[in-house]
């Protein structure tokens, strides 16, 4: 949190959530963050409920031969720039469902994955910093759009 600039913070990033076959263990602890508890909504964190208006995806749960068009068709909805983050192991490499019959692997195996938050499940403190660290991912991507040819300089 300490390194987090206030640009950042009021940039108000829109959530995207989606399960492709968790075990909901992984989402149970991200509607955690959501609750008063967590407030991750102090931090601008928000959770829409369309991918036209998001600008963070979190996928919980694996890549496997069901989900792998509906997957892509929510990622090719949402606006550039746009950040993916995988949550739990399941979501990071297959987790325990890995080298299953229909499972292909980790969500990086469908997608550019920006942000890994591992475990099983991870705690929603971890997820709240793994929702930070997109936040971030998103300005440079924004600055990367606006200044082509300038790079990235946060
Ligand atoms: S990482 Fe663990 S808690 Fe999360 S979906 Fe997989 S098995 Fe369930």
């Amino acid at each position: 949190m300490a390194g987090i600039s206030k640009n950042i913070m009021s940039k108000s990033p829109w959530v995207v959530h989606v399960n492709c076959n968790s075990c909901n263990g992984c989402d149970i602890e991200f509607l955690a963050c959501l609750t008063p508890i967590y407030d991750a909504e102090r931090l601008g964190i928000i959770n829409v409920g369309t991918p036209k208006q998001a600008d963070i995806l979190v996928v919980t749960g694996s890549a496997n031969y069901k989900n792998i068009d509906v997957l892509k068709n929510i990622y090719n909805q949402m606006p550039e720039p746009k950040v993916v983050v995988a949550v739990g192991a399941c979501a990071c490499t297959g987790g325990v469902f890995h080298s299953c019959y229909n499972v292909i692997g980790g969500i990086d195996e469908i997608l550019p994955v920006d942000v890994y938050v591992p475990g099983c499940c991870p705690k929603p403190e971890s997820i709240i910093d793994g929702l930070i660290e997109a936040s971030r991912i998103l300005e440079e991507k924004r600055i990367k759009i606006k200044n082509p040819d300038k790079g990235v300089a946060i």
